[in-house]
């Protein structure tokens, strides 16, 4: 398990990135919020223990930041215990906080719930036959030619593509891409899978989107 300690107090942080170590992790330790920002976005860490109050970027902008771009669980450390600070770590999507000062053995048991509470990282691009998802970088390509998708058109392959091989009812589909129920109509959904098959099936001989009458989609490569 990885870890990125951001702290600019050399106390705190070093203390940190010891005891972190100590207990059988593999800690990086970044002293500003660039610095941290930037290890975050490079490497791949399954915690990034935030503190608020930094140099040159605070961990607000830090966190915000990192969520343009990933998921990594954050556990946040604020000086005051004040609600609107917690409300607005949590807002901003931290996935925990911890108010300073605090006792290592409780950060080290909210660090493993946290990560026992992640989910499995998903691979960065999803292939299906010749298919291609970058989902970081929001990219689809077939046969290594690029394609370019709307946002929805994008939000309903990917869902596809997470869920290869599983036929996905309409309304599971409209629940999941418009984030709401069209039970009413449906329809909404035939045309947006309509559309992307114009984009993603209908040029290439092998068709990877099926419905299944009576029940919805399904991605999959038949041979
Ligand atoms: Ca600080």
């Amino acid at each position: 398990m990885h870890i990125l300690i951001v702290e600019d107090e050399p106390k705190t942080g070093d203390y940190l990135h010891k005891g972190l170590r100590e207990s059988g992790f593999t800690a990086d330790l970044a002293r500003t919020g660039p610095d941290g920002l930037h290890l975050a976005l490079e490497n791949e860490y399954d915690l990034v223990v935030l503190d608020v109050m930094l140099p040159k970027l605070d961990g607000w902008t830090v966190l915000q930041k990192l969520r343009e771009r990933k998921q990594t669980p954050v556990l946040f450390l604020t000086a005051r215990d004040e609600i609107p600070d917690r409300v607005r770590g949590l807002e901003l999507g931290a996935d925990d906080y911890l108010v300073k000062p605090f006792a290592f053995a409780e950060l080290l048991a909210r660090i493993r719930t946290l990560l026992r509470r992640a989910p499995a990282r998903e691979p960065d691009v999803l292939k299906v036959a010749d298919l291609e998802i970058d989902v970081l970088r929001h990219r689809v390509s077939r046969a290594g030619a690029r394609i370019e998708l709307t946002p929805k058109e994008y939000a309903l392959l990917q869902l596809l593509a997470r869920r290869q091989g599983e036929v996905l009812s309409r309304s599971l589909i409209s629940s999941q891409v418009w984030d709401m129920n069209f039970d009413s109509d449906t329809n909404v959904v035939d045309v947006a899978v309509k559309r992307l098959r114009a984009k993603v099936d209908d040029p290439y001989p092998n068709k990877l989107i099926h419905t299944v009458r009576g029940m919805g989609y399904l991605l999959e490569e038949r041979a």
